[in-house]
């Protein structure tokens, strides 16, 4: 577990969490907040997300996150720091996470784990998701937000909620795998859906919500007076 540990949104949260984002007047920002939500993708396989990742067969969406992909999130050239001259911001040069990578071959992207290039279908259901990706898809050859810029994005909305808590992309994966556990899924589905490297965190999903849905029933009935 790395940064802040594990702080998914609970029930109530990830309704006011939503609705922000439904509410929010900047596109990017809520296809931002609803993908992760409903994907549970990693921030550094949104913000290296292109065009052809979307794809769609018989009306059904879907993402293919590949094991490499060319960096375009900006900055200089891999390796040699900026002796160039670049602007850091030009964009076509790979980003600060692509270049300082320790197992870096080249200038491209590459997924986290063995295991993360995976098919992630979207739920057609989730209409306006959809839309927004078809929009994305057919306006953009890049996602326009660096990996701090996907967390800025995401703290808009959770003080927009009036969420007393930071929100950032990690914390919507976790969340992803609670809503996952809510719903049976078993710790190998989890895991094949969020590209885990091994079975130890969908298993803590999967706790973590059996345990929150105790503490539900305990708080609605008060087992103590039963
Ligand atoms: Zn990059």
């Amino acid at each position: 577990m790395t940064g802040r540990g594990f702080k998914p949104l609970s029930l109530d949260e990830i309704q006011v969490f939503e609705a922000a984002a439904k509410d929010a007047t900047n596109p990017i920002r809520t296809l931002t907040a609803r993908l992760l939500l409903h994907t549970g993708m990693r921030n550094g396989e949104f913000n290296h997300m292109r065009p052809w990742w979307v794809l769609e067969k018989n009306g059904k969406y879907r993402i293919d996150i590949p094991r490499r992909e060319d960096c375009v999130g900006g900055a200089g050239p891999a390796g040699f720091g900026n002796q160039n001259h670049f602007n850091l911001n030009d964009r076509g040069e790979p980003c600060s996470k692509c270049r300082n990578k320790s197992h870096r071959e080249d200038n491209r992207w590459t997924c986290k784990t063995r295991s993360s290039d995976r098919t992630i279908p979207i739920n057609s259901k989730q209409e306006d998701l959809v839309d927004l990706l078809k929009w994305w898809k057919n306006g953009y050859d890049y996602m326009p937000l660096s990996h701090r810029s996907v967390n800025y994005h995401l703290k808009q909305l959770a003080d927009a909620a009036g969420l007393n808590r930071k929100v950032t992309a990690h914390d919507l994966r976790h969340t992803h795998g609670t809503m996952l556990a809510r719903m049976d899924w078993t710790a190998v589905q989890i895991m094949d859906r969020l590209g885990h490297g091994s079975i130890q965190m969908p298993r803590k999903y999967i706790t973590y919500t059996a345990q929150a849905s105790r503490d539900l029933v305990e708080k609605k009935y008060n087992l103590d007076s039963l």
